[in-house]
């Protein structure tokens, strides 16, 4: 193993990860005169790009403009502490409203093109009070295609040297405390690599059971995200003494169930959206009572209430006529949706309602009374417990059935901390020498607190490497 610094072996800038923050730092720095080298652990770039939906926000773009909308970085600091209960980090927040719109016109120039009709003010998530939200065509896959030939340009030219399937595992510090180099995993064994900055944009670690156990021991794990979305980057900065936190301002989306039940990283989405699919199904916590509107227009409304229940667990209870008429929940065909009732773990089938109340673990006598009361809501067609509004079908006809429901992650909550020059922060509060991050390596909720902010995950990650990309 090289341990020994020499020109070959040291770089301006070594960048762990060439997903969303990586790819733009690489590209700025590159532009710049900078010699980079580029760690990947994956076999290709892009990272999380490849299953991000790829939306994001910034406020004051060009595009706004040429469509008369007005928008400014504190409105946008504003309305994102308003939808997120003051609880993103302001200094996080304030760096990245003042750069967003950079970041999207940069994008723009290079080809990025918006698709028709954005930016919107809302789109999976609460609204803002403006239209300063936006995705491309292909969803992450527009963003990766815009970044991907100024990043090949450059590492055609040599000013980029980057590795594929290198892993970084450790990073390297010498005598006085400050980051010289990392220790990476390579295909021919490990080796040692030198700069003067490193920066972690090693994405989250939702793909990582065991450090979202540590990190997050109260939320049981069901993600669906990128499988390198490993933690690595945390866990070198916390060998350091970095600061990692976030754990407390967790919210699952709403909602998912695990296609094996022995992978929490197995998560498949349901589609639980009232604006999207009429809800004729009733949602029951693990006493067998109902415990939200399941229609409320609100999503921050419906994630809040699942992340309430037991292990942001609720049991989804439908019975033959409703199998039959509504549309499935699962992402796929009627005819696949049906077949897995009795067949997978989370998709329950019971000739009767004390069976299924059996067969969920929950009390039957108290799941007997909640249908009873539901139907007699459906009755007079008056929900007063929760003011359900869609109320088309009584709960009657066996087989009766369940699906074992619970919240789903895309990101990683829990994340290293950083002042406003993305220096990593220790536990004494001063920057680690030489060490920098960007991305998701920061956590989710630094970036967009306690709620999801449309856009505030990709967009800091793209903006904070794209401005370091500028600055080191
Ligand atoms: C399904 C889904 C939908 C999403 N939709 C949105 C959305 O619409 N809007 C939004 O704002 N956010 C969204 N997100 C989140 C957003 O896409 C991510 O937070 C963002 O892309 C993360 O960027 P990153 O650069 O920090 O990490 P990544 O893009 O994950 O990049 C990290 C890179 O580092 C590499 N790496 C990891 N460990 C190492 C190591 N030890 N050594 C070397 N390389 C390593 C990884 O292989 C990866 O390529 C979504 C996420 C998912 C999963």
């Amino acid at each position: 193993m090289p341990t020994q610094r020499s020109s070959s072996n040291h770089w301006d800038i070594v960048i762990i990860g060439a997903g969303s923050a990586g790819l733009p730092l690489a590209i700025r720095a590159a532009e710049r005169g900078q010699r980079v080298l580029q760690l990947e652990a994956d076999y290709r770039i892009g990272g999380t790009l490849h299953w991000s939906s790829g939306q994001i926000s910034a406020a004051g773009t060009r595009l706004q403009k040429s469509k008369g909308i007005e928008d400014s970085p504190d409105e946008h600091f504003r309305d994102a502490q308003r939808i997120a209960h003051g609880t993103i980090d302001p200094v996080v927040l304030r760096l990245f409203v003042d750069h967003a719109a950079n970041t999207i016109d940069w994008l723009m120039d290079q080809g990025f093109e918006p698709a028709p009709g954005t930016p919107v003010a809302g789109e999976a998530h609460e609204a803002y009070s403006t239209r300063r939200y936006l995705w491309g065509a292909k969803a992450g896959i527009s963003i990766l295609e815009t970044l991907r030939p100024a990043h090949d340009k450059w590492v055609r030219a040599g000013r980029i040297d980057l590795r594929l399937q290198h892993r970084m595992r450790k990073l390297i510090v010498d005598r006085n405390g400050a980051v010289k180099g990392v220790r990476a995993e390579t295909p021919n064994g490990e080796f040692e690599f030198f700069g003067n900055n490193i920066v972690l944009a090693s994405g989250g670690y939702a793909a990582n059971p065991e450090l979202w156990s540590q990190l997050t021991p109260k939320i049981p794990l069901c993600s669906y995200v990128n499988p390198y979305s490993r933690g690595d980057g945390l866990v070198a900065a916390r060998a350091l003494g970095a600061t990692v936190d976030g754990a407390d301002k967790f919210l699952c989306t709403f909602a998912g169930v695990l296609e094996d039940a022995n992978d929490p990283r197995s998560g498949a989405f349901l589609a639980l959206s009232p604006g999207s699919r009429k809800i004729w199904e009733i949602f029951v916590d693990h006493n067998g009572r109902r415990f939200m509107q399941e229609d409320h227009p609100s999503i921050d409304y419906r994630e809040r209430s699942l992340l309430k229940q037991r292990g942001t667990a609720m049991n989804i209870v439908l019975d033959e006529r409703i199998l039959q008429n509504a549309a499935p929940i699962t992402l796929e065909s009627a005819e696949i949706y049906r077949r897995r009732f009795g067949r997978h773990p989370a998709f329950i089938k019971a000739r009767s309602i004390a069976e299924l109340a059996k067969k969920l673990g929950v009390p039957g006598a108290n799941l007997q009374r909640t249908i009873k009361e539901y139907n007699q809501a459906v009755d007079r067609q008056q929900d007063q417990r929760f003011d359900r509004q869609f109320l088309l079908r009584r709960i009657e006809s066996a087989p009766f059935y369940a699906i074992k429901a619970q919240g789903i992650t895309v990101l990683s909550p829990c994340g290293i901390k950083v002042d406003r020059q993305l220096r990593v922060l220790g536990a004494n509060g001063r920057p680690i020498r030489n060490l920098y991050a960007a991305g998701e390596v920061l956590g989710f909720t630094r970036t967009s607190g306690n709620a999801f902010v449309g856009g505030l995950s990709l967009t800091p990650a793209l903006t904070f490497g794209k401005l370091l990309g500028e600055r080191l």
